[in-house]
């Protein structure tokens, strides 16, 4: 595995690594990341690494842990996305407007000490087949009412414990100096990760 020197591997508790595009548990229905030869590894540049343990310590204390389900993503992961789905609603046009393949964000979300995920407004990419295959069809309007649920600023009286757990995630990424982005709950950039390079990954 070439990867920069520049990345480190998150594999140790209290995170947890599930990669959605390492299984078929994903909108593709495809295991793009271990197709590729690429597998269910969590790669990030150093300096989200040196955040991301700072948090740790804090998780520890809160008896949670974090899981990810994805984080650097291999341009040639990104390619072959784009091109099962060439929609800017699911992936972004290039490799360059997408922070994963910078290894500067991660998607994820807080879990219980035995590593059940909390309840959300949305799973985790709220981005499912049946919406993938309706969007592709040029049927939007379902898609789009769902994503509300997935937008920070989400609120519904109804679920007052999936809109704590959001908040609550926000807060501890926030405190390491992460960003969140409004329409995806679960993904946090590193700010000004635009300004580090796409890393290139090939099997050999
Ligand atoms: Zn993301």
């Amino acid at each position: 595995m070439m990867l920069s020197e520049d990345l480190a591997e998150i594999k140790s508790d209290p995170f947890i690594v599930e990669m959605m595009y390492a299984t078929k548990e994903n909108m593709l229905q495809t295991a793009v990341y271990d197709n590729i030869g690429f597998g269910n590894r969590a790669f990030v540049c150093r300096e989200l690494f040196g955040k991301l343990q700072k948090l740790a310590p804090v998780l520890q204390k809160r008896r949670q842990k974090l899981k990810i389900f994805d984080a650097y993503r291999p341009p040639a992961a990104h390619q072959i996305m784009r091109k099962i789905i060439p929609l800017s609603e699911f992936f972004a046009a290039t490799c360059e407007c997408s922070l994963h393949c910078h290894a500067a964000a991660i998607d994820c979300c807080l879990c219980d000490e035995k590593g059940q995920e909390l309840e959300y407004p949305t799973k985790v990419d709220a981005y499912t087949p049946e919406y993938a295959k309706q969007v592709c069809q040029g049927e939007t309007n379902a898609f789009q009412q769902h994503l509300q649920k997935a937008r920070q600023d989400y609120v519904n009286p109804d679920m007052d414990e999936e809109i704590k757990n959001r908040n609550d995630l926000r807060q501890l990424m926030e405190s390491i100096g992460l960003e969140p982005i409004a329409h995806e709950w679960w993904h946090y950039n590193l700010p000004q990760g635009k300004d580090l390079p796409v890393v290139d990954w090939s099997k050999d």
